[in-house]
C-alpha cells in the first residue's frame, strides 16, 4: 500500500492543480493521498469531484498546512482528516489567508526598496489568484534573472532573517492544533528537522507539541538519510507521538515525486494505525 500524506496544489504554492494531482496520485498506484496546502482547503472540493469523475481508486485524505509563529520560527502543522466542510475552520483559516496577504505586501515593500518595481503586481500575475506564497516572490525574481534558482531566491531575500524576511502574525502552535482537533482532524508536526533548530531545541518543539495535545510527527520523508529518520522516530517515540510520511510535493521535478519519500520505520506507531479507511485497504 502506497500511503502519501504531505502534498500541495496550485491552491498553495503547488503546481498542479487538484485535479492533476489526483490523476498523477492514481497513475502512481497511490492509495492514500492527503492534500495539505498552505493554510487553505479550498482545493479539497475539485479534488473530491475529480475522483468521482474519473472514478479513481483513490482514499483521499482532506488536509491543510498550517503556518504557526514559535519563539521566531515559522512551523508548519499539517490538519488530517479535517472536516472541509466546517464552516468555523473555513473561517478561521481566512484569517490565515489574511495575514498571507498583509505579509506578501510587507516582503513586496521591501523588495521594491532593493529596485524591483510593481512586485506585488507581478507577484499576484504570478500566483493567479491564489493565496501569495514566497514560493511565488522566489518565482518572480528568478524570472527577473535577479537569482538562477528558487533556492537562492530564499538564501538571499526571503528566507529567515534575509532582505526582505518580514515577521509574519501567524497564530500559535496551541491555537493550530485546537483549529485541527476542533475540525475533528490530527495534528501532525511537519519536518521537524527542516527549522534550522538545534537537536535540543527540536526535542523541546516536540515535546511541547505532544503536551498541547499535537497526535503525529512527520517521520518519513523525502531526501532524507537513515540516520535522520532514526533520529526523527525516536523523536517520535520519546514524546509518545505516531509518525507520518509525505512526499511534500510541489511540482514535477527529478527530485520530487509523488509517494517518493524514505522508508518508514518499522519501530514507530503510523498515524494511520486507528484509520479504519485504511485497515481496510491493508
Ligand atoms: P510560505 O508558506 O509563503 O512562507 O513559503 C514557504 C514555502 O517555501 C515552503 O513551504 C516551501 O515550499 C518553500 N521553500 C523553498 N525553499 C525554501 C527555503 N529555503 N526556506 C523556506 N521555504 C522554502
Ligand atoms: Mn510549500
Ligand atoms: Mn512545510
Ligand atoms: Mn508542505
Amino acid at each position: 500500500m502506497i500511503i502519501d500524506l504531505h502534498c500541495h496544489t496550485k491552491f498553495s504554492d503547488g503546481e498542479l492543480t487538484p485535479e492533476e494531482i489526483v490523476l498523477r496520485a492514481a497513475n502512481r498506484n497511490i492509495d492514500v493521498l492527503a492534500i495539505t496546502d498552505h493554510d487553505t482547503i479550498d482545493g479539497l472540493d475539485s479534488a473530491h469531484q475529480a475522483i468521482e469523475k474519473y472514478s479513481l481508486k483513490l482514499n483521499l485524505i482532506d488536509g491543510v498546512e498550517i503556518s504557526t509563529w514559535w519563539h521566531g520560527f515559522e512551523i508548519h502543522i499539517l490538519g488530517l482528516n479535517v472536516n472541509r466542510a466546517d464552516t468555523q475552520f473555513q473561517q478561521r483559516l481566512s484569517q490565515q489567508l489574511k495575514t498571507r496577504e498583509n505579509r506578501a505586501h510587507r516582503i513586496a515593500e521591501k523588495l521594491e526598496k532593493f529596485g524591483f518595481k510593481d512586485c506585488l503586481k507581478e507577484v499576484q500575475k504570478i500566483a493567479n489568484g491564489q493565496c501569495i506564497s514566497r514560493v511565488h516572490f522566489a518565482k518572480y525574481l528568478l524570472s527577473l534573472g535577479e537569482v538562477n534558482t528558487i533556492q537562492k531566491a530564499f538564501d538571499k531575500y526571503l528566507g529567515r532573517k534575509q532582505k526582505a524576511y518580514v515577521s509574519p502574525n501567524w497564530i500559535s502552535i496551541e491555537e493550530a492544533v485546537n483549529w485541527i482537533k476542533e475540525a475533528g482532524g490530527q495534528a501532525v508536526l511537519a519536518h521537524p528537522s527542516r527549522y534550522e533548530l538545534n537537536n535540543k531545541w527540536i526535542r523541546r518543539l516536540v515535546d511541547e507539541f505532544s503536551a498541547l495535545g499535537g497526535d503525529a510527527i512527520e517521520v518519513a520523508l523525502p531526501r532524507q538519510s537513515k540516520n535522520e529518520t532514526i533520529q526523527l522516530a525516536q523523536y517520535a517515540n520519546s514524546a509518545g507521538l505516531k509518525a507520518s510520511a509525505g512526499s511534500d510535493f510541489h511540482r514535477v521535478s527529478p527530485y520530487t515525486e509523488l509517494g517518493r519519500y524514505a522508508p518508514m520505520p518499522e519501530n514507530v506507531d503510523p498515524v494511520w494505525s486507528s484509520w479504519q479507511e485504511i485497515q481496510r485497504f491493508s
